[in-house]
């Protein structure tokens, strides 16, 4: 076993694929130990431990749903047991859908606020006496520029995303002076699993429409969230930073 390696344990939820796997990629880069989180994908999660073990890192997999409160309390409490100590968070976890605003059902609202908001508010309670204890940790949470400008046929996830910002800044006060950076990373359009709905003309038509013209990929948003855990953004908390291209300003 070498999860005894000295860097920081960094929990990273929706760690399976995409912007995820990514974060958990960098911070395993740079000596971090990563517990990465998935919900179906036990399959992915594990291969993604054993790349990062076979480059000589230290990763777990564990699995919660981050939208039930205790499964995410047990799976703080797995990670506490298996690295000691816990310095960062990332509550990456997310799900989106395309609809219109008047298709949206009871079920079809609750569910994307079930894990976008409730997955980041059980997640961040359930760190924070550990952290608070500590005097220190990080949490970034995963927002979108949806979340910032909102978007059409993305009613319910636009709010979601809107109030996980809401959550970043009122938490960042509040725990700030226990020590704790909360911030917020709001990615453009990002070439993942979660855009397979967008055929190649969408694609290039946003491509055109960002003034980097180029479609965002996972690695672009990893380097914001690794940033702001950094010791460089150590004077950094409450803020949302926007790996975006430019497609919004
Ligand atoms: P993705 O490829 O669809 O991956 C989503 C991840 O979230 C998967 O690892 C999935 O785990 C996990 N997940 C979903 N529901 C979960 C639950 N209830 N409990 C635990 N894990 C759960 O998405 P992505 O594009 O990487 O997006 C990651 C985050 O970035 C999301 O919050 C998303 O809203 C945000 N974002 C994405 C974009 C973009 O353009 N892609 C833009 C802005 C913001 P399993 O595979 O195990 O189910």
């Amino acid at each position: 076993m070498n999860e005894t390696s000295t860097g920081r344990a960094v929990l990273i939820t929706g760690g399976s694929r995409g912007i995820g796997a990514a974060c958990a990629r960098r911070f395993a880069a740079a000596g971090d130990r990563v517990a990465i989180n998935y919900h179906h994908a036990q399959a992915a999660a594990e291969a993604l431990v054993e790349e990062i073990r076979a480059a000589g890192g230290t990763a777990i997999a564990v699995q919660a749903d981050v939208g039930d409160s205790e499964q995410v309390a047990r799976m703080v409490d797995n990670v506490l047991d298996k690295f000691c100590q816990l310095d960062i968070l990332v509550c990456n976890a997310g799900i989106a859908r395309q609809q219109l605003f008047t298709d949206i059902s009871d079920g079809d609202w609750r569910t994307l606020f079930r894990t976008n908001v409730d997955g980041t508010f059980y997640c961040c309670r359930a760190v924070l006496p550990h952290f608070i204890h500590r005097k220190a940790g990080k949490i970034v949470t995963m927002s979108s520029m949806w979340g910032l400008t909102g978007g059409s046929c993305e009613v319910a996830y636009s709010a979601t995303k809107a109030a996980v910002i809401g959550l970043t800044k009122a938490l960042s006060k509040e725990v700030g002076p226990s020590g704790i950076t909360v911030n917020c990373v709001a990615p453009g359009v990002i070439d993942t699993e979660m855009n397979a709905n967008l055929t190649p003309e969408d694609l290039e038509a946003l491509r055109q429409e960002t003034p980097l013209e180029s479609i965002g990929r996972p690695e672009d948003v990893a380097e914001s969230v690794f940033f702001l855990t950094s010791e460089g953004a150590r004077f950094i908390t409450g803020q949302i930073l926007s790996p975006n291209g430019g497609i919004l300003i």
